[in-house]
């Protein structure tokens, strides 16, 4: 007989909702996105403070069940920092399911990638290079107070399998203008917008 799993084998999570992916290499698919709860980075502009509630305490198993119950077979992993959650199972699950497996972190923690289709590393303060370099994407949020030496210093992950998409901050018109104009001195990297902020969808 498995043993339950303790409370802190469970995995903390915020929301489960199905929607279009807003962001990066994937925008515009369908998706079904696992919001895992907290982050302990604590970036004062954080967008997704409210991640931290825990609202459920799930099983690898109960949360596949409530994966499935949505037609896509993409699920994305996100937080929150999904990787400060022991992960690893379930990402066995929902590879041995056929889901294509899809993980937004801030890249803090060395992660075994082998089973994710697409890893989206947004670097904060702590991310690892290690975790750069295993970056299916690199997606950095542009302000007005980031340089442009702090962008740049990226362009060397960009390779067959690294694509590097700059993200203007709320999608506002002066860190869009910023995003633009980098871009177009720098082709190699990509523009990513909050699709989803811009169609009012979740
Ligand atoms: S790393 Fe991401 S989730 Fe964590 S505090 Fe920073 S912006 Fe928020």
């Amino acid at each position: 007989m498995p043993q339950p799993l303790s409370a802190a084998e469970k995995l903390k999570v915020n929301e489960i909702f199905y929607s279009v992916q807003g962001e990066g290499k994937y925008t515009g698919a369908a998706a079904v996105f696992a919001r895992l709860a907290g982050c302990t980075t604590g970036c004062k502009w954080c967008d997704t403070e409210y991640a931290a509630k825990v609202n459920f305490l799930m099983t690898p198993a109960q949360l596949l069940a409530a994966v499935k119950k949505y037609p896509a077979r993409r699920v994305v992993l996100t937080g929150g920092e999904p990787c400060e959650q022991p992960l690893e199972p379930l990402i066995k699950l929902l590879h041995k399911n056929g889901y294509e497996i899809h993980l937004e972190t801030n890249g803090s923690r060395d992660i075994n990638t082998a089973r994710i289709f697409c890893a989206t590393v947004s670097p904060k303060k702590n991310v690892l290079v290690k975790m750069l370099k295993k970056a299916d994407v690199i997606k950095l949020v542009v302000d007005g107070k980031t340089k442009k030496s702090e962008i740049l210093k990226y362009k060397k992950y960009i390779g067959k399998k690294t694509s590097f998409f700059i993200q203007p901050e709320g999608n506002k018109k002066e860190n869009l203008a910023k995003c633009l104009q980098i871009i177009k001195q720098n082709p190699r990297i990509r523009l990513s917008v909050q699709l989803h902020k811009l169609i009012n969808i979740k």
